[in-house]
């Protein structure tokens, strides 16, 4: 890979030395020392692995000052957002850094004259898989762009000992594979043990007067857990701002183990030791359903009270009254999974620093903001009450509390309407009862919001209806967005030169700047260099592909590709019953004159969820077949790359013609991937759901291939009574399809290994695909014609490009800061330099 751009911002440094120095001489003397004395190795024993070490030491190295003047800065009294987030998903940091540092092209000249291969120790590094997918990536573009907006913030998650698992096909069958990712070392982390903090849990509470005669709760807890932080510097683009990502790790409290001990039970000690730990030793990899384990729970309490007292402390440490606590800090609670932080808050507010209630309410309200990701009734997160008081005892009834004086509001605003009362207590009292952390969060922020517009509408109208006409002032939208660094500068490097070359390199922080490319869709040497990129980045996908998994692909086809995680209501299957129908017109008529077509696919599926796993199943089988039938040979492939994930999104994003978003009206909140596609030049099949509808009206109904019911129509059919076999009766070729998998065609001879899917389409297809299926096939056609039409079909993708400056993260950011956490950028200063350790020997 070329460097993207020229480097352009070099650390302002005053002596060349190996710790900050950018000469070619000083990073390759740097890089040997790095590999020396950090990892311990001559050159000649030395492996890859150590090589990249020594190469992210060098760059880290590089990147301090910028952080520590940061952190310096921000102890002068700014107010700072904190971004609370189960997950992560930051993906490698070198590149990333390289870029943001503008060092790109000096430090591939030093590693190339040391007679390595950027490309290679770029290959070594193990991304963080701390998240699931959207959500946890999301958090990542959206510290990327706090940093690059020179926003003062603090990233705060769980160090996840063992991340999102590494995906395997095995026969076709996901296989979950440990995700190690910290085995050889963490370059980017600094752990910081002597800032940690203590978090308890379980026992009871103990009501007592205070010396003054106060009445004061207290909280006995019967075990004490020890959260210690890793820092990870999240770097602007060329800026100064290098702000943090504070991870927490469990580990066990030492007084602990030598009470046990002291009585001779060493193996207890260790034991807990060992139960300590497991606290933080791996991410759930579910996406959009909660499984509400215990374990659960007590990561999201664990991370959320150390954040908190992070901050309290933070506060203290520059001797402002903790009554200020909101003016200091805007906490995000990054879906339901940090909602636990408003009762926390109000625990450390009232029991530990004696602040009253009313007070304690007006600073907790005041502080946090809710971003709800999902429409999905298996997604809202509730606790039973059981197990929520066994835990955190003192917590339930703070949000008694709590829930007590809301609804003495509810009921001044509503007198006698119980229906209303239920629905928006904090407590599901339906049945076995609940804490619901939906309202939790909804009742303990100042600000609600959904994350596209689509989904706050639908919000407002569904599952937030209640609280909406109660606090209507509350609500308000922010669409999500993509930084355009790594989703662009990044990973299509080929297309940043070429764009940054006609329009300059500001649309790199300007995202609405590419609108300077449309005047160039209709320049016909332009169009021609568009089209030869697009072909070179499929020519490096397709050779990723034949190395991976043995198979050929044609760059020259039309590269379709659905990569996301698996589920029922994203509709890889909707996809899959288009393949075969694609399938059996080409068996039908040889000569058919098609559009040929390479098919791809990626994601995981939830470990427990059997229907997404039998869809790869399905995908992968369709595959075997298609790909082995000398009937179709050139015309069509079906692949599905296994362990879709940022780096591979990296590769994938930029080499698609066609980006698929075909969930069902009315269930994707807003999607990022289909940003990531049509950022990178692919022409989007969509659904009017999630972002898709802001996309279509950004690059133009006729640059967006639409199809199928609307949320409306989904809702209306539901109601007048779906019967999805009527569909299978009427529709030939649908029926075809269906029965071709019934047949055990795809699964040699097996009948019955994709029964459940077929019965579930049949019988329920809760998702609606039958009934969108015409729509697509036909939708599907259209694309088909339009891409034979090739200087057409690159117009589009251009002018797609062009106009999708709104889906910046910056944009979004930029949003969230003004509307939501009223907070302004804070430059930084490069004042406290420390070139080779000299400001220690002044
Ligand atoms: C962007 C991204 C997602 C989200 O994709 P959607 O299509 O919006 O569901 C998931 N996983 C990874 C690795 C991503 O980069």
């Amino acid at each position: 890979m070329n460097a993207p751009l020229e480097d352009s911002l070099t650390p302002q440094i005053r002596v060349e030395d190996d710790r900050t120095g950018l000469s070619i001489t000083t990073l390759r003397s740097a890089l040997a020392d790095n590999l020396f004395y950090i990892q311990g190795k001559f050159p000649g024993t030395a492996t890859k692995n150590d090589y990249y070490m020594a190469l992210a030491y060098t760059v880290r190295d590089r990147l301090l000052q910028r952080w520590l003047n940061t952190t310096q800065t921000y102890r002068k009294n700014v107010k700072v957002v904190c971004y609370l987030s189960a997950e992560f998903l930051i993906g490698p940091q070198l590149v990333n850094n390289l870029i943001n540092l503008g060092i790109y092209a000096k430090i591939r000249q030093a590693v190339e004259e040391s007679g390595l291969s950027l490309q290679e120790l770029i290959e070594q590094e193990e991304e963080p898989g701390l998240g699931n997918g959207g959500l946890g990536r999301l958090a990542a573009c959206y510290l990327d762009s706090l940093s690059t907006l020179e926003i003062p913030a603090i990233g705060y998650g769980i160090r996840y000992e063992f991340g999102i698992f590494d995906q395997e096909i095995r026969d076709g069958w996901q296989v979950e594979i440990t995700d190690k990712w910290l085995q050889y070392g963490n370059p980017w982390e600094i752990a910081r043990p002597e800032e940690y903090v203590e978090v308890k849990f379980g026992g009871r509470s103990e009501h007592y007067y205070d010396e003054k005669g106060n009445y004061r709760v207290r909280w006995i807890p019967d075990r004490v857990v020890k959260g210690v932080p890793y820092d990870t510097p999240i770097l602007g683009y060329q800026v100064n701002t290098a702000n943090t990502l504070r991870l927490w790790k469990a580990e066990a409290i030492e007084s602990f183990d030598f009470q046990a001990f002291n009585i001779g039970d060493y193996y207890g000690a260790v034991d807990a030791k060992i139960v300590s730990e497991n606290l933080t030793k791996i991410l759930y990899p579910n996406d959009e359903v909660i499984q509400g384990k215990e374990l659960r729970l007590q990561q999201q309490y664990f991370f959320v009270s150390c954040a908190l007292q992070d901050m309290i402390r933070l506060l203290l440490s520059t001797e402002v009254s903790l009554e200020t606590f909101h003016q200091q800090f805007a906490v995000q609670l990054n879906d339901t999974h940090p909602a636990i932080g408003v009762a926390e808050l109000m625990r450390l507010l009232v029991d530990e620093h004696r602040i009253d209630w009313d007070k304690a309410w007006h600073i907790t309200q005041n502080t946090f903001a809710f971003t709800n990701h999902t429409l999905l009734p298996e997604a809202l997160e509730k606790w039973p009450i059981e197990l929520f008081g066994r835990l955190l005892p003192r917590h339930l009834e703070i949000i008694y509390e709590i829930n007590q004086r809301f609804l003495d509001r509810v009921r001044m605003k509503y007198p006698r309407d119980l229906g209303k009362l239920s629905r928006l207590s904090l407590i599901d009292e339906s049945g076995e009862r609940y804490v619901r952390m939906a309202n939790l969060a909804c009742v303990g922020s100042h600000a609600i919001n959904g994350v596209a517009e689509l989904h706050t509408e639908l919000l407002k109208k569904t599952v937030l209806k209640d609280f909406y006409e109660f606090f209507p002032e509350k609500f308000a939208n922010v669409t999500n967005g993509v930084t355009p660094r790594r989703w662009m500068v990044l990973s299509n490097p080929r297309l940043t030169r070429l764009i940054t070359e006609k329009i300059g390199d500001r649309w790199i922080t300007h995202l609405d700047d590419l609108r300077k490319l449309e005047t160039l869709a209709d320049d016909a040497s332009f169009r021609q260099q568009w089209r030869q990129i697009k072909q070179e980045t499929k020519g490096d996908l397709a050779a990723y592909i034949r190395k991976k998994l043995d198979i050929i692909v044609d760059p020259k086809s039309l590269f379709d590709i659905q990569v996301k995680r698996i589920h029922e209501y994203k509709r890889q299957h909707l996809n899959v019953l288009h393949v075969i129908t694609f399938y059996n017109r080409l068996k039908h008529d040889r000569d058919l004159d098609i559009t040929p077509r390479t098919f791809i696919f990626g994601g995981k599926a939830a470990p427990g969820y059997f229907m997404a796993k039998l869809i790869i199943k399905l995908i992968v089988s369709v595959a075997n077949i298609v790909n082995n039938d000398p009937d179709v040979r050139d015309r069509m492939k079906v692949v599905f790359i296994p362990d879709f994930n940022v780096t591979l999104g990296q590769r994938i994003y930029p080499a698609a013609d066609l980006s698929e978003q075909i969930s069902t009206a009315g269930k994707e909140a807003s999607g990022t991937g289909n940003m990531k596609f049509a950022l990178n030049g692919a022409l989007t099949i969509g659904t009017l759901d999630g972002a898709n509808v802001e996309i279509r009206e950004e690059v133009g109904a006729e640059n967006f291939f639409l199809f199928g019911l609307t949320t409306e129509e989904v809702y209306g059919l539901k109601a007048r009574g779906y019967r999805p076999f009527d569909y299978y009766n009427q529709n030939a070729e649908l029926k075809a399809v269906i029965d071709l998998i019934s047949s055990g065609f795809f699964s040699h001879g097996d009948v019955d290994l994709f029964k459940p899917l077929i019965d579930n389409l049949l019988y329920r297809d809760d998702y609606m695909l039958l009934a969108d299926y015409q729509s697509y096939i036909d939708t599907q056609e259209k694309v088909s014609q339009a891409y034979r039409d090739r200087e057409n079909w690159t117009r589009m993708s251009i002018l797609n490009v062009a106009r999708m400056g709104k889906f910046s993260s910056d944009r979004s950011i930029r949003e969230y800061a003004q509307k939501i956490w009223k907070v302004e950028p804070v430059p930084v200063e490069l004042l406290q330099l420390c070139p080779g350790g000299q400001c220690l020997l002044v």
